[in-house]
This record gives structure tokens, C-alpha cells and sequence, in this order.
């Protein structure tokens, strides 16, 4: 850590904060009671670094009249919905209560404790001792709730993508909606997806003289899905995707990539759209903001335990918000959009062992499962819960997913250690992840040169993600591929030659090694890409069954009165494999038909 002295900043470094967020209590500013008044702060302004979730956060905390005044964020890559969400409400807490023995935010653990590191330095460098700092009170930066029972008419369960649409729907039709989410902030997986979406039938299609329809769509997903797929399902999503598209578009403002379709693993033809900023905030942010204009009312740290359950219909759920239980009633039915259990280990090991502890996740910590759990307590039957779909193209450190490695899409291959292509990268996930795993050290190496990164320009647009691959020798960028592959010791004689055939094959426009799907495009001119790649869990076919209205099924035969469920929660559509772009898909469309049959 560092401490600057800060009174030489400029007023443009000044204006720079500004435009960062800054977190300031109008009761500090009053005056009012600040609890832990008695350590008398030197005033001041300090500033301090910790490292993050996604590198560094620098804040800027400002003593005045011996409490904390203002804290404001110089430095951060924190993704804005979950981390910067963590830094607002730490900092704000602090503000209010003037300690910094503040509750971490669920979900956020990293960045929560990144923050409390920093404050603590700023604290200590104010004049405060350790026991002081020790003896401060316990604040929650999401206070509990007084009250302990609610009633609406619709309960959804997760601020995913599934449920926020659920809620909109919900709301649109004239309910009155709660949505209870078990981290301090919405979003879910669904915010660090990719946020792509596939659909069958645009314009943009017809313009590129791309020929599709939902039966293509629906051949293309049975093939994937090994056939174990839900026909009657796949039938309402290949319909709908349209529709759901267009919903984001237009009623939801969601910015598409123009004249961008892409084509995925194990789709046909190009049918995949990416939002212009590449991520699922594109989606989460607007969706949130639609939601919270609605008052739809929103119960963050608010874990969903057991649903209420008489023997004729569900009309509620028991929730804990810290130590506090709460009852929410709900007269017309609950929606279950608590995503899919690709964190919980466990529960992976119980339904299918191949999937244990060999494998990190791109999962958030909070898909557990639980939405599939406790609709289980109430009968509920389930299926495909062996079918977990790894991703191929994560960070073997830490499982998360590679965006940078996007450029596969665009053309990029994937070599071994010993310099040689073994698989079809642009066909199916499961397919390229077994491939990689049964590479030398499980990894393997995806190359790309300029002719590719130019399409899509992946390290700029992922440039946060960029500089944490280099910076933990994960990628390298060099001018000639023979530098680069020495950079992760792959054998360069055999690259070279693999390389220099797998640009004949695009020059033949065949690739008679892998019949390779997608682009096929020359790696001839620098500079060159080199980034090392592992599989990771990412995805949970199975869960929940549910009609064609999203009731949930019973065990015993029919449906459960009150119960539906929208999302990777439930199980079915994907049969024993999901293919690229189809979650977003899937989340919107069953997420306004399960909000718009619970609120009928
Ligand atoms: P989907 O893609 O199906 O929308 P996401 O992973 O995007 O799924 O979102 C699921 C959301 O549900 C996450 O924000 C997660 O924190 C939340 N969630 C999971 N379990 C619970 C629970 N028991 N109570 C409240 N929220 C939950």
C-alpha cells in the first residue's frame, strides 16, 4: 500500500474523480451521530490501494471534523454491477456509521475485502490505533429489514436475467412484484456472460442472404442436445427468440452489435447477436432500471430458504436477510429464477462425478442450486441433472470465462504443447473441452495473428481482461509466432508447420485435418496472439421441469399450483448440451412467460 500526499492535485485529476462515483453522507455533512465519533480522525485526505477482484482499487478518503467525510474511487476494474456495487455500499456504510467494521457484500467477498483493507490503512494512517479500529461497532451495509412478513401477488426468486424479466412481465400485467435476490446486488451469471443471443429469422439474416427458421434452429439445438431435448420446449423457445430479441431491442433499449451476426459452436449458420459492449451488464443494467422505475421492490441479502407450500398450491417463501427470517406471501404464485447449481460442487459430485473438483467454474458462488432444492422439498420433479456443460476457453488460474478468447469465434485455433491442432474449434463445447482435457498439462493454446484480432478486436474490447491475462502470463502478444510460442514453450518446429498448413486450408477454404466450423482464416501477420486456455463448468442442463406455461412439474404427475420457474433453474430445453448464445435466449423467453402466467 501507499499513502500520497494529496494537496498537489491538479483540477483536472480533481474533475476525473468527479466523474468517478463518490460516496458522500448528507448526515455525516450534517453532523449527526456518528458512532464511533470518539476516535477523533485527523483530518485529512488519504489515499490507498488494494488489490481487487480484477486489479487494482484506489480510494480516496476524506477526514474532516475528526469523522469520515467522503470517499471517492480513483482507481477501479471492478465490474460495476457487483464490485463497484460492493465499493459504493462499503463506502457509504462507512460514511454513515463512521466504522469500518462493516459486513462484506455477498457475492462481492473479494472486492468487500479489498475495500475494508483500504480503509483500514486510511483509518490507521488518521491516527486511529488497532484496538480502536478492533472495538468499532458491526455495521451491515444492507440493513435488515424491521418488518418480518410481506404480501404481493407475485414472489420472484433471483435478480438474474430470468427473474428481472420475470418481474417486468409480471409487473407489466398489473401484479404487484417482489423480487428477493440472496447477493447485494442483481445480475447473476447473466452479468458476466457475454450476453449473446441467438435467434433465427432477422433481418440482418436476410440482408447477408443467411437462410434460417426456427425448424433449423430446432434441428441445430436436438443435435446439440444429443435429442434428449424437450421438443415441446425447444418448440416455444425457437418461436419466441424473435420475439425476446426484439423485447430487449426495443422495449428494453438493449444496443446490438449492427451488422454483427455471429456463428457459434454447433449452430448451422451465423444466428448469434452480442450486445455492443460485449457483456451481460447490456442486458442486467437496462432490465434493473425498467424494474426499479416500475417500483417493483427489490429485497437484496435476501436468501430464499423454503417455500410455503399447502397441500393445494405454493403462496409463499421463508427468506433470511442476515439473522433476520422473513415471510412473503404471494396471492397469485411464486417464480423460481434462482439459476443453476454449477458452484455448488457437491451437488455436481451427487449428479454427475465427472464433473468434481477437477474443475473450476465460471459460475458466480451464489449458483447453488438452491431454487432446485427447495422446489424439490415441495415436490417438484426434476430432470437432466447429470448434464453439466463445461466451458473450453477459461482462465485455467481462477475458471473464469475468456471473452479475449472470443477471437475464436473469428477464427482463432487451439494447439497442443507440442504445436498441433487436435479438434474442430468452432464445434460443440462439451466436444472442444474433452479435446483440451485430454491435452498435455489439460490446457490448451488458442492462436490468433492480426488478420482475426482486426474482426473483432478482442484485446480492446476485453482490454481489463487483456491486461490480467498478461500480467499473469496467460496471453502474450509478440511479432513473430515463433517468439510467441517460446513464451509457453510449445514446440515451435511442429507449431510453425501446423500453422503454415492451416493457412493452405484457409487459402482451399478446407480444412481437411478437423473440417473446422466457422471462419477459416490465415494466421500470417503479426502481431500474434497466444493465450493459454482451460475448461470449466459453466453451465447446468438439468433442473426443474416445467409446461409450457413455466409451471413447474410435479413428482406425482401434473403441475404444483402457484410454482413456476424461468432460466437455467430449470431443466429440459438443452438436453445434454447448450449451445453458444441460447441461455440469454432461453432466460428471456421463459422469463416473460413465467411472469406472465403467475401474474394471470
Ligand atoms: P438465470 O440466467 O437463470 O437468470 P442467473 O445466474 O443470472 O440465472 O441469476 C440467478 C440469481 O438468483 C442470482 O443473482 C443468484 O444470486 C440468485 N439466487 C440464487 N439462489 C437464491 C436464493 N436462495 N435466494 C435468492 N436469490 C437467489
Amino acid at each position: 500500500m501507499k499513502q500520497i500526499i494529496i494537496y498537489l492535485k491538479t483540477f483536472a485529476f480533481i474533475c476525473i474523480l468527479y466523474l468517478l462515483f463518490s460516496a458522500c453522507s448528507d448526515e455525516v455533512k450534517n453532523g449527526k451521530p456518528i458512532s464511533a465519533k470518539k476516535i477523533n480522525l485527523q483530518d485529512g485526505v488519504y489515499i490507498f490501494s488494494s488489490g481487487g477482484n480484477n486489479g487494482i482499487v484506489e480510494l480516496q478518503t476524506t477526514v474532516k471534523n475528526g469523522a469520515i467525510f467522503s470517499i471517492d474511487v480513483l482507481q477501479s476494474s471492478e465490474k460495476e454491477g457487483i464490485g463497484g456495487k460492493a465499493i459504493f455500499l462499503i463506502s457509504k456504510a462507512a460514511i454513515d456509521s463512521n466504522s469500518i467494521n462493516i459486513d462484506g457484500i455477498s457475492g462481492a467477498t473479494i472486492t468487500s475485502s479489498c475495500v475494508k483493507r483500504i480503509l483500514k490503512e486510511t483509518l490507521l494512517a488518521a491516527g486511529a490505533s488497532k484496538k480502536q479500529i478492533q472495538s468499532m461497532p458491526l455495521v451491515l451495509p444492507v440493513p435488515e429489514p424491521d418488518i418480518t412478513t410481506y404480501s404481493y401477488d407475485v414472489i420472484v426468486i433471483g435478480a438474474g436475467g430470468a427473474g428481472l424479466t420475470a418481474a417486468l412481465t409480471a409487473r407489466e400485467k398489473g401484479a404487484r412484484v417482489a423480487v428477493l435476490e440472496k447477493n447485494g446486488f442483481a445480475g447473476g451469471n447473466t452479468q458476466i456472460s457475454g450476453g449473446a443471443l441467438s435467434v433465427p429469422g432477422t433481418d440482418l439474416q436476410m440482408q447477408k442472404g443467411i437462410r434460417d427458421s426456427p425448424e433449423q434452429f430446432i434441428q441445430d439445438i436436438v443435435a446439440g442436445g444429443d435429442n434428449k431435448n424437450d421438443i415441446t420446449l425447444i418448440e416455444i423457445l425457437t418461436k419466441n427468440a424473435l420475439g425476446s430479441y426484439e423485447w430487449l431491442r426495443d422495449n428494453i433499449g438493449v444496443a446490438f452489435q449492427q451488422n454483427h451476426v455471429r456463428q457459434f459452436g454447433g449452430h448451422s449458420v451465423p444466428r448469434t447477436y452480442i450486445p455492443e459492449e460485449n457483456s451481460g451488464d447490456a442486458i442486467i443494467r437496462p432490465l434493473l432500471k425498467k424494474c426499479e422505475d416500475l417500483n417493483i421492490d427489490f429485497f437484496y441479502n435476501t436468501k430464499a430458504v423454503k417455500l410455503i407450500r399447502n397441500y393445494e398450491a405454493v403462496n409463499g417463501i421463508i427468506a433470511k436477510n442476515n439473522k433476520t427470517t422473513i415471510t412473503f406471501y404471494a396471492s397469485r404464485g411464486v417464480i423460481l429464477a434462482t439459476g443453476g447449481f454449477g458452484a455448488n460442487l457437491a451437488m455436481r459430485e451427487q449428479y454427475n462425478p465427472n464433473f468434481g473438483k477437477k474443475y473450476k467454474t465460471t459460475c458466480l458462488l451464489s449458483s447453488s442450486g438452491d431454487g432446485i432444492t427447495m422446489a424439490q422439498e415441495a415436490g417438484a420433479k426434476i430432470i437432466d441433472m447429470e448434464y453439466i456443460q463445461v466451458y473450453p476457453a477459461c482462465n485455467p488460474l481462477n475458471g473464469t470465462i475468456s471473452y479475449v478468447a472470443n477471437a475464436r469465434f473469428d477464427g482463432a485455433v487451439l494447439v497442443n504443447k507440442e504445436g498441433k491442432r487436435f479438434t474442430d474449434e468452432g464445434g460443440r463445447r462439451d466436444v472442444i473441452s474433452q479435446a483440451i482435457l485430454a491435452q498435455t498439462d489439460g490446457c490448451a493454446y488458442l492462436v490468433w495473428g492480426n488478420e482475426i484480432e482486426s474482426i473483432g478486436k478482442m484485446t480492446e474490447l476485453h482490454a481489463i481482461e487483456y491486461k490480467n491475462l498478461e500480467k499473469n502470463k496467460l496471453i502474450i502478444k509478440a511479432d513473430s509466432l515463433k517468439e510467441a510460442a517460446a513464451f509457453f514453450g510449445i514446440d515451435e518446429k511442429a507449431f510453425s508447420a501446423e500453422i503454415e498448413k492451416f493457412n493452405t486450408f484457409a487459402a482451399n477454404k478446407k480444412d481437411t485435418d478437423f473440417n473446422k466450423t466457422g471462419a477459416l482464416r490465415k494466421i500470417e501477420t503479426g502481431p500474434f496472439f497466444i493465450q493459454k486456455v482451460s475448461p470449466a463448468t459453466h453451465h447446468t442442463m438439468g433442473g426443474l421441469a416445467i409446461n409450457e406455461k413455466a409451471q413447474v412439474k410435479s413428482a406425482d404427475g401434473g403441475f404444483i399450483k402457484g410454482l413456476y420457474a424461468a432460466g437455467e433453474v430449470t431443466g429440459g430445453i438443452h438436453g445434454t448440451n447448450r449451445l453458444g448464445g441460447n441461455a440469454i435466449t432461453d432466460i428471456i423467453t421463459f422469463g416473460r412467460i413465467a411472469g406472465q402466467n403467475a401474474a394471470e
